[in-house]
């Protein structure tokens, strides 16, 4: 690609990792493109920062008497205050700190009222789909449009008696398609059928402020290290009568207010209401420190300008794979439809594991190929691109996979990382490869 390249475009979020360089089986090496944002993305320097400076004060949470101690503890709740303000969320509702979005839904799916009822997409996550009970959960067919899958979802729930619970799981942003979903819409019709809403905000969180108010969602759930704050933490937030009725999702210290064995020698535990109900155990407060600086360097950064930026390489993006011979860009919601920095594509006559592996064994790119923890997502996505009129050259040689690539990026990739995986993928496609890979990326034996 030889647009000229605009200094608008330049990464407005430094990122750790920029200067890494990798070798190339060709020989030499290359500055790393990291282009798997979606799965986790790189540390911003301010959030790295921000954690250098506390490491040296950090104490034991809610425990100790001692000023570190204090000093965590505070931090802690200061961090909550953050991503409270940051998401928006009703007065009452709580922040807990997990350890991803896996875990917050997980924990959520814990807490459930017994009876309640669930209605989720087939195009979720694993982690958004597979968490629920199964005998109460309803799976809705793959929609073809945002206004399908409102529809889908109002049929679905039509028939429903108020009388039960019920819970309506929907992703924010598609972590295959990086299309944005109605969530809105979706709550307004969940809450007119009397069920709730719960917000996937894995892919969301990175890319777009989330109010969770104005949204309408009951609950939303994101993790850390996809949105620049590795630590090994996430966050769910929402409605807090479920929560504070629902045993603890995690039992231990921290959670029981006061724990007594009794005459007939079982034990007798008051767990505390509120956020520590289901945190026991040491908390993770560097995660949750580094959660809340990157909350505030995204708002600093202003995200109206980071998402016209995105939208900018996302348009260089996709204008140069889809003008390269034989690629598929998926999309579930409709061509028009807006998303996040993250692509997925499938090539024509090439096997999606071997165009990953050559992208980093010879052009130091790093993307991520598979089937993205969505399986029936990726069977309805890639299913689709089969049925297309039968092309006299396809020698496909894992015939019917419905593996893709996907590339994603974030706010502190460089416009030339872009340009780098489209140039790399036409070369693939127009020269071949240097090597033939096994799916694991090693280089087959000669
Ligand atoms: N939901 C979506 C949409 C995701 O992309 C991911 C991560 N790929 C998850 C949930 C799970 O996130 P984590 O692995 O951080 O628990």
């Amino acid at each position: 690609t030889s647009a000229p390249i605009d200094p608008a475009l330049r990464a407005p979020l430094p990122v750790l990792g920029r200067d890494v360089t990798v070798p190339l089986v060709t020989g030499g090496h290359v500055t790393y493109a990291a282009l798997d944002y979606a799965a986790s993305a790189p540390a911003l320097e301010r959030v790295w920062d921000d954690v250098a400076a506390f490491l040296p004060y950090y104490g034991s949470v809610h425990r100790g008497a001692g000023y570190l101690s204090q000093l965590s503890t505070a931090l802690l709740e200061r961090s909550r205050d953050t991503v409270r303000q940051h998401l928006g969320v009703r007065p009452d509702d709580e922040v807990l700190f997990t350890r991803s979005t896996t875990d917050s839904l997980n924990l959520l799916a814990g807490a459930l009222p017994g009876d309640t009822e669930v209605y989720v997409f087939e195009t979720e996550h694993h982690a958004a789909l597979l968490p629920w009970h199964d005998g109460a959960t309803t799976v809705l067919a793959a929609p073809c449009s945002a206004q399908d899958a409102v529809d889908r979802l109002t049929a679905a729930l039509a028939g429903r008696s108020r009388g039960r619970p019920g819970l309506v799981c929907v992703t924010g942003a598609s972590n295959v398609t990086g299309e944005l979903w109605p969530v809105a819409e979706l709550a307004s019709v969940a809450h007119a059928a009397g069920a709730r809403l719960v917000l996937d905000a894995a892919q969301l969180a990175p890319h777009r402020p989330i109010d969770v108010g104005a949204l309408g969602v009951d609950y939303v759930a994101f993790s850390g290290h996809k949105m620049y704050a590795p630590f090994g933490a996430g966050v769910l937030a929402g409605r807090a009568d479920w929560l504070g009725a629902a045993r603890p999702y995690l039992a231990g210290g921290g959670a029981s207010r006061r724990v007594e064995v009794t005459a007939a020698g079982t034990l007798d535990v008051q767990w505390h209401g509120g956020s520590t109900r289901h945190e026991a155990g040491s908390p993770n407060v560097v995660g949750a420190y580094a959660v809340a600086s990157a909350c505030r360097a995204l708002a600093e950064a202003g995200f109206s300008a980071l998402v016209e930026r995105e939208d900018a390489l996302l348009r260089r993006l996709t204008g140069g794979l889809a003008a390269i011979p034989g690629v598929t860009l998926l999309s579930l919601l409709g061509d028009g439809a807006p998303r996040v920095g993250v692509v997925s594509f499938v090539i024509e006559g090439w096997r999606s594991s071997q165009v990953a592996a050559a992208l980093s064994a010879e052009h130091g790119i790093g993307v991520r190929d598979g089937l993205f923890c969505a399986h029936p997502l990726m069977r309805v996505l890639v299913g689709a691109v089969h049925q297309g009129p039968a092309s006299g050259r396809d020698s496909r040689p894992q015939g019917r996979s419905q593996h893709a690539i996907r590339a994603s990026f974030g706010a502190g990739t460089p416009v030339e990382h872009v340009d780098r995986l489209v140039d790399a993928v036409s070369s693939i496609v127009h020269e071949g490869t240097r090597h033939e890979y096994r799916n694991d990326g090693e280089r087959c034996a000669p």
